[in-house]
């Protein structure tokens, strides 16, 4: 009888600590989430804070960092958003260089 208390606790302490484990990987995950080797960077239009959590997170120490075009900043790869060849730290700064690029292409507008 008393080791199916002690099994029960067991178990309760388990999920408790899955639960912390969990917890723990979503929020690393949330300030630099795992990198996917499948993603070729090219032409990857990702926004911020994406569905990332439910990705592995074996290769978070391998992340490679790419230079926002816009600002300098260096960012995690699976947090830049590229457009073309170039990256950016944000989507917001993507549209910026590309409003930007646009404007010294037509200087009459
Ligand atoms: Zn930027």
């Amino acid at each position: 009888m008393r080791q199916i208390l002690l099994l029960i606790l067991l178990f309760f302490v388990g999920q408790w600590f899955f639960k912390t484990l969990r917890r723990a990987q979503t929020q690393s995950s949330q300030s630099r989430p795992g990198v996917d080797p499948r993603q070729p960077g090219q032409g990857a239009r990702r926004a911020n804070g994406g569905a990332a959590g439910a990705e592995t997170g074996t290769a978070v120490l391998a992340e490679p960092m790419v230079r926002c075009a816009e600002c300098g900043v260096h960012a995690p790869r699976s947090e830049s958003v590229s457009v073309g060849e170039q990256t950016f730290c944000s989507a917001a700064h993507a549209r910026a260089y590309d409003a930007r690029k646009t404007s010294q292409n037509r200087p009459a507008r």
